[in-house]
Parts: C-alpha cells; sequence; structure tokens
C-alpha cells in the first residue's frame, strides 16, 4: 500500500481532518451524554459506525458505568445582573459533571468553587470532578481578581441521571483476523489537540483504508478516556488476543515533534516500527519507554492485559502551557502537522502489512528467579477505581502527580510476580522507603496481595 494508491492528495486530506476538528469543536462533552452521542454522529458522516450504549451501574471490572451527565445552561450573574461567566460562551467554564445548583451564593463561598491559572490570568482551565459529586466554574484569572461583589447568582442546569455510557466502533476486516487497533477518546470539551486531533486522524485513516485489501484487520475506537477502555476491553476481553498492534492517538496536531511513548512490553513490533519509521523519517522525536500514567494505554497495557499498544503524540500531555486550557483551541492546531500525522499512522500501517508473514517472537518477560519481596496485583485488568478507595485527590485534571500517586501507579502496573519490591524501587525510580509505603496502603485496600515465590 502507498500514498500514492490514496486517489486524494494529503494536502486535502489534512484539510479534512482540520474540518472535522472544526465541526467537532463547539461540543460539549464527557464521559457520557449528548455530546459524546452528537460527536459520533458528524463521524458517522465520514465512516459508518457500530454504536453501543452501556447501562447506568454496569459493572465493568472494578468499576461502574456512571449516571448520564447532560447540561443546558450555567451562568454567574453579579449584583448588576450581568453573566460574568458564561456555559454558552464557553463550555470549559463548567467544571465537568457538576450537579445542578440554583442560589444567591456569597463570594466567600462561591470562590472555593472557582478555578483559575494565576500563571496564566487569560485562559480558562478544565476540570472535571467525574466522580465525586460537586460543583464549580472555571474562568480567566484576571476575570476572577475583577470579582468585587459581596454575592452573586449561580446557575447551573445540569442533570445527572440514568442513563449510559456511549462509544462508537468502526471494524474493516482483512484478509485475517489478526488486528490492529486506533484509540481515541471523544470525551473533552471544546479542546483541539486533546483530543480532537487523534479523534479526526484516525476518521481519516479509517475513511481512505476501507479502500485498501489489508491482510490485518483494523478497528477504530471512539470512546471515553479511561471508564471507556475498560468497559471496551470489559465487553471484548475474549476477543483482545487478535489484537497484534495497537496505537493510541492523542495531542497529535500542533506544532511540537512527534513523541512516540512504547507499550509496556517496550520491544513489541509496533515499538520497534514506530522507533524505525521515526529514524528513517523525523529530524527530532521523543522516544518514551512506558509509564503507567497517561491515556488509555494505561488499560490496554494493564498487567492483564498487556496489549501491544503504544502512545503516538506530539506535544506530551501535561508538558505543554495550553494542555487542558481554553487555549488549546484551533489557532493551536498546525495543518502540516496533522497531515504529517496522518502519513506517519499511514506509513506505520504500511509497513506492519509489508511485515505481516514473518512471524517475530514475541518477548515474554522471563520469570525473575532472584529472591526478595514479591506482591501481586489483585485488578490485573485495568486499573482499579482509585477514587473509591479515597486515594485520589477530587479533582482529577488539574492535580498533578504526586509522588504518592506516581508510586500506585508504578506498583499496580509491576506487581505482576515478576518483580520485587526493589525491581519496582529501581524502575519507577523512586525511593525504596515510598515504595515499601505504598505498598502496605494498597495491601490494607486488598488491591494487592503479598506472593510467596515458589
Ligand atoms: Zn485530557
Amino acid at each position: 500500500m502507498n500514498f500514492s494508491d490514496l486517489d486524494e492528495k494529503t494536502e486535502n486530506i489534512s484539510q479534512e481532518i482540520f474540518n472535522l476538528i472544526e465541526k467537532l469543536y463547539p461540543i460539549c462533552r464527557s464521559i457520557t451524554g449528548e455530546g459524546v452521542r452528537q460527536t459520533l454522529k458528524i463521524i458517522e458522516r465520514e465512516i459508518p459506525l457500530k454504536k453501543y450504549e452501556i447501562a447506568t451501574g454496569t459493572q465493568v471490572f472494578d468499576w461502574k458505568i456512571p449516571k448520564e451527565w447532560n447540561v443546558k445552561d450555567a451562568y454567574i450573574k453579579n449584583l448588576a445582573g450581568e453573566k460574568i461567566v458564561d456555559f454558552k460562551k464557553s463550555n470549559l467554564h463548567l467544571v465537568n459533571y457538576s450537579i445542578p445548583i440554583k442560589k444567591r451564593i456569597q463570594f466567600n463561598e462561591l470562590k472555593e468553587h472557582l478555578f483559575s491559572i494565576p500563571e496564566q490570568p487569560q485562559v480558562i482551565p478544565y476540570v472535571t470532578s467525574y466522580y465525586s459529586e460537586n460543583w464549580g466554574f472555571c474562568l480567566e484569572h484576571e476575570k476572577l481578581l475583577q470579582m468585587k461583589d459581596e454575592e452573586y447568582e449561580i446557575v447551573i442546569e445540569s442533570k445527572i441521571d440514568n442513563g449510559s455510557l456511549t462509544y462508537g466502533e468502526y471494524y474493516i476486516p482483512g484478509k485475517s483476523e489478526d488486528e490492529i487497533i486506533f484509540s481515541a477518546y471523544v470525551c473533552h470539551p471544546s479542546m483541539c489537540n486533546d483530543n480532537l486531533s487523534g479523534t479526526a486522524i484516525i476518521t481519516a485513516l479509517a475513511k481512505y483504508l476501507k479502500k485498501f485489501e489489508l491482510n490485518y484487520s483494523l478497528r477504530f475506537l471512539f470512546i471515553p478516556e479511561t471508564i471507556g477502555a475498560i468497559t471496551w476491553l470489559f465487553l471484548n476481553q475474549k476477543n483482545v488476543h487478535k489484537i497484534k498492534h495497537g496505537l493510541v492517538l492523542t495531542c497529535i496536531g500542533d506544532s511540537g515533534n512527534f513523541s512516540y511513548k512504547k507499550s509496556r512490553i517496550g520491544d513489541s513490533e509496533i515499538d520497534n516500527t514506530v522507533e524505525e519509521i521515526l529514524k528513517k523519517t523525523e529530524n527530532k522525536f521523543d522516544l518514551l519507554d512506558f509509564y503507567p500514567w497517561g491515556s488509555d494505554e494505561r488499560q490496554y497495557c494493564s498487567p492483564g492485559f498487556n496489549l501491544p499498544v503504544g502512545t503516538l503524540m506530539r506535544s506530551v500531555p501535561t508538558k505543554y502551557k495550553e494542555y487542558h486550557t481554553s487555549s488549546d483551541n484551533l489557532e493551536f492546531m498546525n495543518k502540516k502537522s496533522l497531515q504529517k500525522s496522518f502519513e506517519m499512522c499511514f506509513s506505520i500501517i504500511s509497513e506492519l502489512e509489508k511485515n505481516f508473514d514473518e512471524k517475530k517472537e514475541s518477548s515474554k518477560s522471563k520469570l525473575n528467579k532472584k529472591n526478595g519481596e514479591y506482591y501481586v496485583n489483585l485488578n490485573p485488568m485495568c486499573e482499579p477505581h482509585l477514587g473509591k478507595y479515597g486515594l485520589y485527590n477530587k479533582f482529577g485534571a488539574l492535580t498533578k502527580i504526586d509522588t504518592m500517586k506516581t508510586a500506585i501507579f508504578w506498583i499496580l502496573s509491576l506487581t505482576d510476580g515478576t518483580n520485587s519490591v526493589e525491581d519496582i524501587a529501581k524502575k519507577s525510580n523512586l525511593e525504596l522507603d515510598i515504595i515499601k509505603k505504598t505498598i502496605k496502603i494498597l495491601e490494607k485496600e486488598k488491591l494487592v496481595r503479598f506472593y510467596e515465590k515458589v
């Protein structure tokens, strides 16, 4: 398969990708609700989708499908009756999953529910509160400093009710049942790089690749981040052995160089293939070893699945200043980058196709014979719902991953019976003492247990 077989100039494809981002940008999305459905409807104008609705309350591994969230309106009015914060002007103004509320409120109380970024006074941050009942508004810090009234009127017309989680899937059968999956998430409100760029690029890939007759079957997933990946893996656990390669696409439309985060396996064919292509085609790129936080690779690469799924990005999430703010907008997108990202994915598939018959020895991790203390993760299929154990901070999106959280993620990722406590400390680059302390906490919560090696 070659670019020349595409029957379409790649410049036109990058324009199509950009147009789709533009259409999806205004929608208020979340992990459930009408925003996801509207998004899938627009994607369906490009490719046929099979859509799924999974009911609230359905148990998926350690998680439950949450209630569905929808919003009509939300604002803050000052004493003069002016709307000073208005959801209709930017859906980022409302903390995602805010409960309904309508009241007059003293500024002192209100300010506990206001979020801004003092270092970037002109942008609106993106904040979520998915699994703890709360409400809040996000605004420009300079606007917050201008709030001088003693009392304000706040209105949040939202609904949190039984409903469902929605996701979409498109499957292109190849000659073989062996699959390559492409995963993007459709749960972020008005932001472009994170992750309309990923969504639009996999849509274009699906649209243009269906014309080819390939050895591999291709599967494109449009799911809400984390809970969507967990749900998909739960419902498809019998078939995941068909997944031979996979890519999560996130933050892939900005002007930054490519970054590739390897799968947890580290030297799977997808890892080697992407590395080779990057070396051949790019002057500058970042190659990152797997770390147990980030996007949906966390679930695909959880120790119980350990799938060969890498993450293709440009600027790495959390590491660029537009991340999770209103400045991750249409102007932040670079059409040339979108085009090259599309071409990169195309080359990766084309290389995997070329090597289809060459069955490579997969590198199975060998059982560690060293002495030492071992623990096993009792929830190895996807990550456990840490929030319900009271280990998480309440507001997910703004919190920096602190040492404790980092230790938890590493321990849960590495307690597969092959890494001793010392190995975990070494691989995570954290102090042994912190690892030991954190293990004790996880053991108490029955998330890991001591493992007697024989
Ligand atoms: Zn994000």
